[in-house]
């Protein structure tokens, strides 16, 4: 697969300064004005694109956008998997519009939302309904399930990566892990990325990850934003590594009705944890306030066909927490829809080595990378303009962009 960069609009319009006040143009296009706030990779900048005359949002990513050609690899990743999910229009799937390269860092272009992250909020007023929290997470569920049918995963769902629109509808942001393959969550300075205390297990003992690992992190945020506080928060990275691993979570009360489908998200063995579609179903059971979530059977038990078929009741996904059909056996291999699913995957040494630099108290990166990580390495661009639109980095010579999933190392 060939891969290469085609310069866009900017070429000659470097990144400039608007004079010597502080809003900046990037891409010779974006007018950055206010900072909305920063997380642990990058700064989000209100911005206004002077070319279709609307608010944006621009994520400025911290990491240099030059780097080796692992650094070169990872990036093209990123970027497929970008695509693939920029290409997923949905109402809970932030609208990525443009990745620009400007003053040798990545910004991410998306669509602005008016509206405090999901952890910003419980700060501000407290922690959620179970009712409420549950309305949130069908919404998030809808979202992540729109994002596994493109072959990728999110791999950072928390809080602070949900967003809520004026209206209240919950929006997410940040797929930036989801750019980077398991095994590359060491970073060439030895910090593990990513939010720990929404980690699924897997992901961080370096077995297999998949669907099933957003849906654990899509728990831990429920249980946190319901209940008050994270349930395997601890002081330390290492002891926080710990407790996802094998503690089992000691949740609140205030889950309430909750509870049930929390407890089964966070199980442990990601078989174990409900398919999307129960998970769905006993949330839409909480948030029509109903006192009881119902069964949540594993993914992988035999379960009876739902009498009546519905778009869930079709998706067919061996392992990967979809509904597993009456008296099927879960096939043993990744089993695509018809929109593919993303493979799981084993980050196999490198997530042991994950564990022992986390334990070993090395240099633990615990919070708001996410985002960030998204470029957490890496822009096969080539020196020269100071400005280049990176949303075609990867040239679809080889059918890169909806499989970003599969897409191996570029
Ligand atoms: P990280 O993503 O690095 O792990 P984080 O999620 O806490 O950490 P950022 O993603 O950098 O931080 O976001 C910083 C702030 O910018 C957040 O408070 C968020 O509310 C705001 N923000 C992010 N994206 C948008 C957007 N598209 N529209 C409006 N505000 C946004
Ligand atoms: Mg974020």
């Amino acid at each position: 697969m060939r891969e290469h960069v085609i310069s866009g609009h900017g070429d000659d319009q470097s990144a400039t300064r608007a004079g010597s006040g502080p809003e900046r143009l990037i891409a010779g296009r974006y007018l950055l004005h206010d900072v909305l706030g920063r997380g642990g990779m990058g700064t989000v900048w209100r911005a206004h694109d002077r070319l279709l005359d609307r608010p944006v949002a621009a994520k400025e990513l911290h990491i240099l956008t030059h780097g080796d050609e692992e650094h070169r690899i990872r990036m093209r990743r990123a970027v497929r998997e970008a695509r693939a999910v920029a290409r997923v229009p949905h109402p809970h799937v932030v609208g990525v519009h443009d990745l620009v390269e400007s003053e040798d860092r990545l910004w991410i272009v998306m669509e602005l939302v008016e509206g405090p992250s999901l952890a910003d909020q419980v700060a501000r007023h407290g922690p959620l309904t179970p009712q409420r929290a549950a309305v949130l997470g069908l919404q998030l569920l809808d979202a992540l399930e729109a994002v596994h049918a493109v072959g990728t995963l999110h791999r950072d769902v928390k809080p602070a990566n949900v967003l809520l629109r004026r209206d209240g509808n919950a929006v997410l942001t940040d797929f930036g892990i989801a750019a980077l393959d398991d095994g590359e969550f060491l970073t060439s300075t030895g910090q593990l990325v990513g939010s720990l205390e929404f980690m699924a297990p897997e992901r961080v003992t370096g077995s297999q990850t998949g669907p099933p690992s957003d849906l654990w992190s899509l728990g831990a945020t429920l249980a946190t934003v319901c209940g008050g506080e994270s349930p395997f928060r601890r002081p330390g990275g290492p002891a926080t590594l710990h407790a996802v691993a094998y503690d089992e979570p000691a949740l609140s009360e205030r889950l309430g009705a909750l509870l049930p489908v929390v407890e089964a998200l966070l199980r442990k063995s990601p078989h174990e944890r409900p398919s999307a579609a129960g998970a769905r179903a006993a949330l839409r059971r909480v948030a029509a306030g109903e006192a009881d979530a119902g069964p949540l059977p594993s993914a992988t038990a035999r379960v009876p066909r739902p009498s009546s078929a519905s778009a869930d009741a079709d998706t067919v996904t061996g392992g990967h927490g979809l509904l597993v059909p009456a008296g099927d056996a879960v096939p043993p291999a990744p089993h695509t829809t018809s929109l593919g699913t993303p493979p799981a995957r084993s980050s196999g040494s490198a997530g042991r080595k994950r564990l022992w630099w986390a334990l070993a108290g090395t240099a633990v990166l615990v919070t708001g990378v996410g985002g960030g990580l998204f470029l957490a390495g890496v822009l096969p661009l080539k020196k020269g303009p100071r400005t280049t639109t990176v949303s075609q980095v990867v040239q679809s010579g080889g059918g890169g962009g909806g499989g970003g999933g599969g897409g191996g190392g570029g």
